[in-house]
């Protein structure tokens, strides 16, 4: 991984999820406030612009870029809880000397380990958690046993999908959605929407090099 394939990474990621507005909106109108694609665009929109910066760092320090920038542009629950994502994993990476595969999936562990602490949330909440702590365990667990690039993103994907599509029967106890009680069940969280979204579209990339 260097910074060139995370500006790329950047740009499929905003495509997708401008393709996924409405999804999105809806979501959070049903069972949030309205306002999480706005935030997301936000987020996707600053990091577009911050790309000719990011260009010529190392990835733990693009990272580490891209973690500040989220913390001072994007609201909501979901900036400060992205932000640390993309915070600790640019510590992690730091001192790697290449980021190889088994590298990348520590460092997007140590990420959704973030956003657990911040959010002082785990799996079953309802929240962005389903999506990315299955993910992560499952990109440790194939990147471990060598598998090759093509099969790991079906994988990945088809993991991201089931955990969103479980935020349908959860009730929250987390965020907004949990005032609604019983309410939420059927609706799909929207932050777990954004990134399962996020990492079809990374995946995508991947496999299409
Ligand atoms: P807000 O809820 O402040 O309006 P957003 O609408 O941008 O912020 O983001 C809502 C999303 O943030 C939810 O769909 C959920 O996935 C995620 N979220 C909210 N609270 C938490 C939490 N404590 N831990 C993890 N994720 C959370
Ligand atoms: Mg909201």
């Amino acid at each position: 991984m260097d910074s060139a394939l995370i500006v790329d990474c950047i740009a499929a990621v905003r495509r997708a999820l401008l393709d996924s507005e409405g999804d999105i909106e809806s979501l959070d109108r049903a069972i949030g406030d309205g306002d999480h694609f706005l935030n997301v665009k936000r987020g996707c929109d600053v990091l577009l612009a911050l790309s000719p910066e990011l260009l010529p760092l190392a990835p733990d320090a693009a990272c580490r870029q891209i973690g500040m920038k989220l913390m001072s542009t994007i609201g909501g629950a979901s900036g400060p809880l992205l932000a640390s994502f993309f915070l600790a994993m640019g510590k992690s990476i730091t001192g790697a000397a290449a980021v190889d595969a088994e590298t990348f999936a520590r460092a997007f562990a140590a990420g959704v380990e973030a956003i657990a602490q911040r959010g002082k949330a785990g799996l079953g909440e309802k929240t962005m958690l389903d999506v990315l702590i299955p993910v992560a365990g499952l990109l440790q667990r194939l990147t471990r046993e060598g598998i090759g690039i093509d099969p790991l993103c079906r994988q990945l994907k088809a993991e991201a999908e089931r955990g969103m599509l479980a935020t349908r029967d959860m009730v929250a106890t987390k965020g907004r959605a949990h005032f609604l009680g019983e309410r939420a069940i059927g609706h799909i969280d929207p932050g777990s929407k954004t990134c399962q979204v996020a990492i079809d579209a990374v995946c995508d990339l991947l496999t299409s090099r």
